[in-house]
């Protein structure tokens, strides 16, 4: 460890038109940790992900991986260097099987497929390596308890089953870090407890996690450390008992 952050925003700025979502924010998340991102609605949680992982550009500021600048990287190229989010999953992929969702690279998980998009010239390392992919398949259906349900059609599933794959999946790459977007969104309780010991078992792992959620308990007993963000500023930074405390914070969620 050399104290270099898993992942450091500076300065970062988005706007649309004449709102700005994300106004020069900067924080950081360290390794091996589980960190929270909290904010009312609006605050520019979801655009700051989109940033982060590619999907948006940036008006201006860095996004850095492990100290390397990846900023304006395309998200395959990010999700490569081992930064991945987790996605809702597409309604065209609900006809297909939870084994086939399995197979699509995080690049294609709106809905391109990860064989069709090789050309022929490659098919036979591919081949080699599809094996190699069919095996961290089982690998993740297995630890997410859902091997069960392979054949199954995504459609099908659960609410909560749904967000194991989306996990799942999200996984394929082998990723350091993984940024959720409210992963417990529409999940009864007793299968909320169940992802959350999936999560906290990745993390003693290794992997590195950043949070958006809601349910602001869930996040003050789950994470370590506690980002706020408020109208696309960093409000407060720190651990959750600190944050709990912090008038600021109280204030703008009391729509300050
Ligand atoms: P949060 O996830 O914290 O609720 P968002 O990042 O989704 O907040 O949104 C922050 C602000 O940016 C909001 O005012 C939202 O309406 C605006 N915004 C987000 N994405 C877009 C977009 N693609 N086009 C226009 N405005 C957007
Ligand atoms: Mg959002």
């Amino acid at each position: 460890m050399d104290g270099t952050p898993a992942l450091a925003v500076k300065n970062l700025r988005k706007t649309f038109g004449g709102i700005t979502a994300v106004d020069g924010t900067s924080f950081a998340v360290e390794a091996g940790k589980m960190t929270g991102l909290i904010g009312p609605n609006g605050a520019g949680k979801s655009t700051t992900f989109n940033l982060i992982t590619g999907f948006n550009r940036p008006d201006s500021g860095q996004v850095l991986l492990n100290g390397d600048d990846i900023t304006g990287k395309q998200p395959y190229e990010i999700a490569d260097r081992g930064l991945v989010r987790t996605f809702q999953i597409a309604r065209e992929l609900e006809e297909m099987t939870v084994l086939e969702n399995m197979m699509l690279g995080p690049q294609h998980q709106s809905g391109e497929s990860l064989w069709r998009a090789v050309t022929p010239g490659v098919r036979s390392s591919v081949k080699r390596d599809e094996e190699k992919v069919l095996e961290r398949v089982w690998e993740m259906l297995d630890f997410f308890d859902i091997a069960h349900l392979a054949e199954e059609y995504a459609g099908n599933l659960s609410g909560g089953q749904r967000k194991l794959l989306e996990l799942a999946r999200a996984l394929m790459t082998d990723p350091d870090i993984l940024l959720l977007d409210e992963p417990f969104a529409g999940v009864n309780p007793s299968l909320e407890n169940r992802l959350l010991e999936h999560v906290h078992e990745l993390r003693e792992q290794g992997y590195t996690f950043l949070l958006v959620e809601h349910d602001i308990d869930l996040i003050m007993e789950n994470c370590s450390r506690v980002l706020v963000l408020h109208q696309g500023k960093l409000l407060a930074d720190g651990e959750p008992a600190e944050i709990k405390a912090d008038e600021r914070v109280i204030e703008a969620y009391l729509g300050g």
